[in-house]
């Protein structure tokens, strides 16, 4: 009886194919709960909206905005916002899919949402982008709320931004509402570790994937690709551990050290010419090359769709840890399963970011703040006790860390809607 949706034309590697096979994937372990399952594949609202701003030179630039909330019977939806060129409907549909399953994953008392406005923000002074941000918050203002939808920042957005964001929302609604967004700066009710926090995770759950396969962190080699908040924070944290960070790759070029860089280094080199490219404590490599890299980890920290078939067959590593969202298509994960590798997917490899997130909010409501050390060591206890539960049912099922982490979330999501019932 259900239809497909009419507006979208996923293939089998595109965001929103990518999300609709990984549901299909998970039915068989759902149970009584199967019954409820096209709900996953059917956003609950979806708005688009014109984001018109007048540029530095006179000139009227029209931008397209989006903020899907994909479900909400956890909760308020929770999700980023990014600002790329790339960025369509689509996209959008599937990063809010996979934060449904991911806030689930852990246990947060959020549905699952995202944002995004396509642009080059690159192309676009400070004064630009604060107009289209604030532009934008006030369209999507009639759909989110510190209880109703919060977003984060997600690629190419930071604490400044949703600073605006926060900002545009407050005047617009006449009083301070500091829980709108999450990712502010610390001065405006943000919560420390934020910045770090996905890097964290990433780290975290890695340390743990490295445990059960045997790879000692002290020594092993990592390649990363994506060098921004997510992939520079777990490289640091992986070196930290004794790991040689040997490969690193973002929109910038590909650089590999045999002996692994040094990270002081190389972190003062994307701060300062912002990208990897260029550094001179490596040697220069085509992008391609990246992918044949002699590494254990292999940490996809940038955008969805880079772990293709063929580079599958490729990859080097023990263990691939999805710093990114939906970096890898299915028929990729089939044949790093059947290699032996290790796949530690997005929807809790990465959710240390929207853990966070969440300690950020629960902090603004109760206006009574964390140290850093209470916020790492609860973030720690959330992702070691979840990633233990999603790898009991891994086990129990002999299934992938995806479709394990797939069904105890959507077995969560599932539970909820179906006890809510059905309106009317
Ligand atoms: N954009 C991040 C993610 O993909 C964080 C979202 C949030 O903190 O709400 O998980």
């Amino acid at each position: 009886m259900t239809q497909a949706l009419s507006f979208v034309h996923p293939t089998p590697d595109s965001p929103w194919g990518t999300y609709l096979m990984q549901v299909d994937r998970v039915v068989p372990y759902l149970g009584h709960l199967a019954r409820w399952v096209e709900t996953l594949k059917h956003p609950k609202r979806m708005l688009i909206v014109d984001v018109p701003i007048e540029m530095d030179d006179g000139r009227i630039a029209h931008f397209e905005g989006f903020r899907v909330q994909h479900n909400l019977s956890r909760g308020p939806g929770k999700g980023g916002v990014r600002f790329h060129p790339d960025v369509t409907l689509e996209e959008v549909m599937a990063l809010a899919a996979w934060m449904s399953v991911k806030n689930a994953a852990v246990n947060l008392p959020f549905g699952g949402a995202k944002g995004g406005i396509r642009c080059d923000p690159k192309l676009l002074s400070n004064k630009e982008l604060e107009r289209m941000t604030r532009r934008y918050t006030s369209e999507i203002g009639i759909i989110i709320g510190p209880q109703r939808d919060i977003p984060a920042p997600d690629v190419n957005t930071n604490p400044q931004i949703m600073a605006w964001m926060m900002d545009t929302y407050s005047m617009n609604t006449g009083s301070t509402a500091t829980g709108v967004v999450t990712g502010k700066p610390v001065d405006l009710g943000g919560s420390l570790g934020r910045v770090k926090a996905t890097g964290r995770g990433v780290f975290v759950t890695g340390r743990e994937g490295a445990r059960r396969i045997n790879l000692d962190l002290n020594g092993a080699r990592v390649a990363v690709q994506g060098f921004g908040n997510v992939g520079s924070a777990a490289a640091e944290l992986f070196n930290q551990a004794g790991g040689k960070i040997v490969a690193a790759q973002d929109h910038t070029g590909s650089i590999f050290n045999d002996h692994g860089f040094d990270m002081a280094d190389l972190i003062a080199h994307v701060k300062s010419t912002g990208g990897v490219g260029g550094f001179k404590g490596g040697e220069f490599m085509n992008a391609e090359e990246f992918w044949d890299v002699d590494c254990d980890i292999l940490i996809p920290a940038a955008l969805e769709g880079q772990i293709t078939a063929e580079r599958a067959r490729r990859v080097k590593a023990r263990m691939v840890l999805e710093g990114a969202n939906g970096p890898t298509v299915p028929s990729a994960d089939d044949i790093l399963a059947e290699r032996g590798v290790l796949v530690v997917p997005d929807v809790i490899c990465n959710a240390g970011g929207v853990t966070v997130s969440y300690f950020e909010w629960v902090q603004d409501f109760s206006s009574f703040f964390w140290t850093e050390d209470e916020i790492n060591v609860r973030l720690d206890k959330i992702m070691i006790g979840a990633l233990k539960r999603i790898w009991d049912t891994a086990d129990r099922h002999k299934i992938t860390l995806r479709t394990a982490t797939f069904a105890v979330a959507c077995e969560r999501i599932l539970t909820a809607r179906s006890e809510r019932g059905l309106y009317p």
